[in-house]
């Protein structure tokens, strides 16, 4: 199998490129779009033809360089199913195969650093391309895009740390300059995912790592969302097309608010998401059946993986919040955002139906609350 491991100096991301000798058929993990020229040069000089962009992960530190691949060169676009990057021409399940003249790579689901990423495994060849589920003596970080430690922990111990002791796993970083390692080498040494810690320890370092936001992670997650390929400005749409989604009014500050009228008929076409707090969200003014709850200071984190192209209405108790929440989600690239009107308050005044949670609050038993509907 032609081989190469291509670095990307600013994010220290590496790009591998597989291709079948004879077929000259060939595959590019994870390209970084600063680096395009370079990699279709290579690819035009090993006169390898491109079938598919695989990506690991929605990437938070870089832009992949897929889409405009797939545009320069006509390959196809790979990506796990829970990454939820629809502009992908195959949404890749556990252990399907991405095959490339008479060789494959196997999908290995191992969510954990987000909750959409994949290794891969080409087992003819004994190597494992990792992603940031698991770097040379350490792992991707578990604190955004849906990252769980324990998720990962289990990821990492099943899907890879399993796999033959002689595996070479190429990782998708590397900030000491090291390029490859083995199975047995990271059983050994890993000193967070080692065969001597276990899941509770693991998910403590994590804990305690204490990371800096991400410096790419506002223009990259929404960028890698659509594979790289950044909507042109002109077509954007204006302010009146914006609004043609819903009967939209404008406060005085320019916030989008519809009425709870309108709200209460269209239950199916909207993603209602309550920015409150747990406590007031299960309290006496209840909530609207089928919100999501986010409180106000996560809904940044949260957001990131959300479709564009949906319609939200945001809620809290009397609009002040919801209005807070509508304008950074316009200024993350929603157009189909607005606020409640009145927010709970005034919902409940105007006798829409609510879902209330009726129980003992402060009881550390599982006995699930009873929903009611008043
Ligand atoms: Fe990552």
């Amino acid at each position: 199998m032609l081989f190469r491991q291509l670095l990307d100096p600013d994010t220290s991301t590496y790009t591998y490129l597989l291709g079948d000798e004879t077929t000259h058929e060939a595959l590019i993990i994870d390209p970084v779009r600063e680096q395009i020229a370079r990699d279709t040069e290579l690819i035009k000089e090993l006169d390898l033809v491109l079938v598919g962009a695989l990506e690991t992960h929605v990437h938070a530190d870089h832009v992949t360089a897929a889409g405009a691949l797939r545009e320069k060169l006509g390959c196809r676009l790979f990506v796990g199913e829970h990454a939820g990057v629809l502009t992908a021409d195959v949404q890749l399940q556990d252990g399907d195969l991405v095959s490339f003249g008479g060789l494959a790579l196997q999908t290995l689901a191992t969510p954990g650093h987000t909750s959409g990423c994949v290794s891969f495994f080409c087992e003819e060849e004994g190597i494992a391309f990792t992603g940031d589920a698991l770097l040379i003596r350490g792992c991707g970080r578990t604190d955004f895009q849906q990252g769980d430690a324990q998720t990962l922990y289990k990821s990492v111990h099943e899907s890879i740390l399993s796999l033959p002791e002689s595996t070479q796993l190429y990782p998708g970083h590397d900030y000491r300059g090291r390029t490859v390692t083995t199975v047995r080498e990271e059983r050994q040494f890993n000193p967070r995912l080692g065969s001597s810690k276990t899941a509770d320890e693991f998910a403590k370092i994590m804990d305690g790592l204490k990371l800096a936001y991400p410096k790419r992670i506002d223009e990259a997650i929404p960028a890698n969302m659509a594979s790289g390929v950044t909507e042109p400005e002109e077509s954007k749409p204006s302010t009146e097309e914006r609004d043609n989604w819903a009967p939209i009014e404008r406060t005085a500050n320019s916030v989008a608010v519809v009425s709870p009228c309108w709200v209460a008929a269209h239950p199916n076409d909207l993603r209602i998401i309550d920015v409150r707090e747990h406590i007031e969200f299960c309290g006496p003014l209840g909530h609207i059946a089928g919100a999501e709850l986010i409180p106000l200071s996560q809904l940044e984190k949260s957001c990131v993986q959300w479709t564009r192209n949906e319609s939200f209405v945001l809620v809290c108790a009397y609009g002040t919040r919801s209005s807070k929440a509508t304008g950074i989600l316009e200024a993350k690239g929603f157009y189909q955002v607005a606020s409640l009107r009145g927010g709970m308050t005034r919902w409940a005044d105007e006798g829409l139906p609510r879902v209330e949670i009726m129980g003992d609050r402060t009881s550390e038993d599982a006995t699930p609350w009873q929903a009611m509907a008043i």
